[in-house]
């Protein structure tokens, strides 16, 4: 199967990210004569190391100054059965579909978690980015799932951070089994898989993906 010609194109202009051939603005202090000169960089997302760990910086920036609350997170990782990982990369609807299933199980497991304690109308939060591969640029999509590890609920007027009880190892697996649970209904009303699990269609392929 050929490259999709968008990860062509990625690669060729991580090759010319940063090189003042390909060009370049110069820059010159007002104050003094001094000039410099700054290659044009690729802006991409897939590969390149410096303007991927630029965006990176600048995301972190701006959820820690502009975003996120004072309060304790907690970094979920969610990965895939290798069968579901194809799927998922093939089909950015499904893609999707599972995410909302999973964003929705650990919220639910907050907010649980906080009614349990008598906690009145909790809210979670998160923030999710989605990868789709592995550190040796394998497949491998899967989230990283940046979750309030508490919640938050409304006193006269006012948002009021809560923790709830400390998850354990056995809360990660209940969740774990409810977002497959999930997962393999969802593949079951779309007709991907019969009643007994076994697999009777593949999704259809984005069209970014045919040649
Ligand atoms: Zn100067
Ligand atoms: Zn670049």
């Amino acid at each position: 199967m050929p490259l999709p010609q968008y990860i062509a194109n990625e690669f060729e202009a991580f090759l010319k990210c940063g090189i003042a051939a390909h060009g370049f603005l110069r820059l010159s202090c007002a104050g003094c004569s001094q000039e410099k000169i700054v290659a044009f960089s690729c802006k991409k997302r897939g590969w390149c190391p410096s303007c991927c760990a630029k965006r990176q910086a600048e995301a972190a920036l701006r959820l820690l100054d502009d975003i996120l609350p004072l309060a304790p997170y907690r970094q979920m990782v969610l990965s895939f059965p290798f069968a579901l990982r194809f799927w998922m990369q093939a089909n950015k609807k499904l893609f999707s579909q599972i995410h909302r299933i999973a964003l929705r199980a650990m919220h639910r497991h907050y907010e649980d978690a906080a009614r349990r304690i008598g906690i009145k109308s909790p809210k979670s939060g998160s923030v999710s980015f989605t990868q789709r591969a592995g550190s040796a640029l394998n497949l491998n999509p899967h989230l990283h799932v940046l979750m309030l590890d508490g919640v938050f609920t409304e006193i006269s007027g006012k948002a009021h951070f809560r923790n709830v009880p400390r998850m354990t190892d056995d809360d990660v697996s209940r969740l774990a089994e409810s977002i497959s649970r999930k997962v393999i209904a969802l593949l079951k009303r779309q007709g991907l898989l019969d009643k007994e699990g076994s697999l009777v269609a593949h999704p259809d392929v984005d069209p970014i993906f045919r040649d």
